[in-house]
């Protein structure tokens, strides 16, 4: 599986040799409340029918179809909670509630806005359908049926089914561990008197609110210095997580240790270099189950190496039915043009036209440029190509906000 190291490869392949070394991790099961976010480690199946029985979806009353129009006499009420217990005869009306069983006998519900009481009498202008405003019993999901199939992400519908036939618990795989490294002698954190040459560390915040949303757990390793011990000790304690993540020291400078450092610790390398820009110098490995990404220093190269690599993986380990990027379309506002070698991420504003989303690139692309990319919502996929695609080209997109 090993690729040749000095080709860049095809960000496909990327994502398939990552695919390839995620195993998914343990399961474990969580009370409902935690389980936004998370993914279904197994298919479950509905222990009771919803909706349990049947039911008025109206205020009004509960009638025989077969009577109506008709002057009917009320006999009692069904309330949500509070079921008539006898039943409706021929000439015979329940009022009901929203929700309220249906009584026996009964097999329509006259909608309250549709006819006139007046005391114990009931008239009925126009006739009532068979089944008009009632709701079956398992007309939603039927007791044993598939309610919410395996690997899906659990968002707050599924948490209304769930809870709906009376689950408080869940089984999800666990939370990956991720260790986050950034690697630089220029780096400090925030609050620090900048000397020469220095500058503040964005890569491990940036990177911790996409972990964040991605659903990690994350342990922040202190950023090691440019020298080889200083990152065999960092990436040692990295390598104790389910996922390593390292920003910088993947290129080929003189002072790019990370590669080194981490082949020295037994993780073996399955690709480096990728036909992506920006984030051409990724790299990906392995130690274990563990995965070990080397994410290129600039801001831009290790958010767009975050979300086209890593968000995948995250998800993936969690057990997604489909990890894959998950990418939108849209159309190019204004022509852009194409790298020959790699497939450029462009940073873009989207805006809705006509119910189509139209990006509108940035007015520059460096991959430096983190202040120009926190304009963007989106990141453009232009792929490789010569000359420029025109305004008006259908492309994929990455969303970056998720809220
Ligand atoms: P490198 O790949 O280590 O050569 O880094 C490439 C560029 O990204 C350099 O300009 C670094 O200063 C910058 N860089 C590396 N790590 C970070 C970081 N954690 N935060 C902000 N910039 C970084
Ligand atoms: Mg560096």
């Amino acid at each position: 599986m090993e690729e040749n190291v000095n080709e860049p490869i095809p960000i496909d392949r990327a994502l398939e040799l990552i695919a390839a070394h995620v195993r998914p991790l343990e399961e474990e099961t969580i009370p409902l409340d935690e389980a936004d976010g998370r993914f279904l480690a197994s298919r479950v199946d509905a222990p009771i029918d919803l909706p349990r029985f049947d039911n008025s979806a109206m205020d009004g009353y509960a009638v025989r179809a077969g009577d109506t129009p008709g002057r009917l006499s009320i006999i009692g009420e069904s309330a949500a909670g509070a079921p008539f217990t006898g039943a409706v005869g021929p000439g015979e009306a329940v009022a009901i509630s929203t929700g309220a069983v249906l009584p026996d006998g009964a097999d329509a519900i006259a909608p309250i806005e549709d006819v006139r009481a007046n005391g114990a009498q009931l008239e009925i202008p126009a006739a009532v359908a068979q089944g008009a405003s009632v709701r079956y019993a398992a007309g939603d999901v039927r007791h044993g049926e598939e309610l919410l199939a395996p690997g899906m992400r659990i968002g707050v519908a599924q948490i209304g089914a769930l809870a709906a036939v009376g689950l408080s618990t869940v089984t999800c795989r666990r939370r990956p561990r991720v260790a986050v490294m950034a690697t630089g002698s220029e780096l400090r954190a925030a609050g620090a008197d900048l000397g020469p040459g220095e500058i503040f560390n964005s890569n491990a915040p940036m990177l911790r609110a996409a972990l964040r949303s991605a659903g990690a757990l994350i342990e922040q390793i202190a950023a090691p210095a440019d020298t080889t011990d200083a990152h065999l000790a960092a990436l040692g304690r990295a390598l104790e997580h389910d996922v390593v993540i390292s920003t910088g020291g993947v290129s080929v400078g003189t002072h790019d240790l990370v590669r080194g450092a981490a082949r020295r610790l037994g993780v073996e390398e399955v690709f480096w270099r990728v036909k992506v820009r920006p984030g051409r110098p990724l790299s990906f490995g392995v130690r274990g189950d563990t995965l070990v990404f080397g994410l290129p220093g600039n801001p831009v190269s290790t958010l767009v190496c975050f979300e086209l690599f890593v968000r995948p993986a995250l998800r993936a380990l969690q057990g997604a039915r489909d990890a894959a990027p998950e990418f939108s379309r849209g159309t190019l506002a204004t022509a852009v043009r194409r790298n020959p070698q790699r497939d450029d991420f462009i940073r873009v504003r989207t805006r809705m036209t006509d119910g189509s989303a139209v990006l509108e690139p940035l007015r520059d692309q460096q991959s430096h440029q983190i202040a120009i990319t926190a304009q963007a919502d989106a990141l453009a996929r232009i792929p490789t190509g010569d000359g420029e695609l025109p305004a008006g080209a259908a492309v994929s997109f990455l969303p970056l906000r998720r809220d």
